[in-house]
């Protein structure tokens, strides 16, 4: 069941009529509704309109989409960025553009749908390798023949349980049979490495390809891509999201541009977010709750049953807290959890108010 929100994204939301504790969305530093991102959206509406007209290789960029790309390349330390419409139509349109049939791509087994989509387009092969596996991803590059380009994917930090995906060994090993490493970072960024510039930053690692998306700690809605130069000139000729698809509209471009400003002016933020991230699990914790592999602020409460995984959520509900089930497909059978997002909007009392619900519910 698909709840109706009709609030402001926050730590507290109206759900289906009543005034919850929200612990299910992404806005991990609670920029959905900040000042300055709704300013900068009303002023761009007011100078450039409600829609893009049309997609930006024919209608042309706006002056903002540039700026936005600037700002991406500067705050992830890289050469350049291309903007797209969200983080599931970049992985659409960057793996098709970077392999082809005769490739081969390796891709962990819990790499989110968008990427799963994303390969298939791409009519290169893709051979799965065990999660967060660098043995068995070594192994999987060491058996494929020589020819054809090789391109690993992974998630930064894995959505549904919270881990981190191990940059370095990857790095490493792709770097030695030969392959490129793109990170999809929709829930790296904001979150790891210095003022939230996500996972390749937190392990000082280079990757290839970086994949992003607005939508989460960034607070608006768009994705990204950030590369080379080279990379980025080549996807605005061959990645079809970009070239096929109208482009984003100037409040969401201006939004998310006054999103990167204020993360790369720091501001503690980020360090609420894990304050608040720790203070949560340790008490949930203490409370006797499994939260997982999580090393980050997802935090996955591990029930197993889908049938009492969903009686929890709904009695949490009862309680003030809005906390979904998540079961199969989008996890394994049996591994059904409430997937808790702690965000820098939430106070102490906040997440008392969701720990003691839990202990009351559970
Ligand atoms: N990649 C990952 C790892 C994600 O978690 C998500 C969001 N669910 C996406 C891509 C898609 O991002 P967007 O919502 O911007 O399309």
């Amino acid at each position: 069941m698909i709840r109706e929100i009709d609030s402001a994204q926050g730590a507290w939301l109206m759900v289906d009529g009543r005034r919850a504790l929200n612990l299910c969305s992404n806005n991990y530093l609670g920029l959905a509704d900040d000042i300055r991102l709704k300013d900068a959206a009303k002023a761009a509406i007011n100078r450039y309109g409600a829609g893009p007209a049309a997609v930006r290789p024919i209608a042309g960029s706006l002056t903002l989409h540039r700026e936005l790309e600037g700002a991406i390349a500067r705050f992830k330390g890289v050469e350049a960025a291309l903007a797209l419409q969200s983080g599931f139509m970049a992985n659409l349109g960057v793996i098709p553009a970077v392999v082809a049939d005769g490739d081969f791509i390796f891709s962990d087994e819990l790499n989110h749908a968008s990427i799963i989509d994303g390969c298939r387009l791409s009519r290169a092969k893709t051979v799965r390798y065990a999660h967060a596996d660098t043995d068995d991803l070594e192994k999987k590059l060491k058996v494929t023949p020589g020819r054809g380009r090789r391109l690993v994917i992974t998630d930064g930090v894995f959505s549904m349980d919270g881990d981190i995906a191990p940059l370095p060994e990857i790095v490493e090993v792709a770097r030695r049979y030969n392959a490129m490493v793109m990170v999809d970072d929709a829930h790296g960024e904001g979150v790891l490495g210095r003022d939230g510039r996500g996972a390749a930053d937190h392990f000082r690692v280079r990757v290839d390809i970086e994949i992003g998306t607005m939508s989460k700690a960034f607070g608006v809605v768009g994705g990204y891509v950030a590369g080379s130069r080279d990379l980025i000139a080549m996807l605005k000729q061959n990645a079809r999201p970009f070239l096929f698809s109208s482009a984003s509209t100037a409040a969401d471009t201006a939004a998310c541009l006054a999103a990167v400003h204020i993360l790369e002016d720091g501001g503690g933020l980020v360090a609420r977010l894990w304050e608040n991230a720790k203070y949560f699990q340790g008490r949930m914790r203490a409370a006797g709750y499994d939260l997982g592999r999580t090393q980050t602020p997802i935090t996955p409460v591990m029930i197993g049953d889908a049938a009492k995984a969903r009686e929890l959520s709904d009695r949490l509900f009862d309680e003030g807290v809005f906390a979904q089930a998540i079961g199969f497909p989008t996890v394994a059978e049996g591994k059904a959890r409430i997937r808790c997002m702690v965000s820098a909007a939430h106070t102490k009392e906040d997440l008392d108010f969701a720990v003691d619900a839990f202990i009351k519910a559970g």
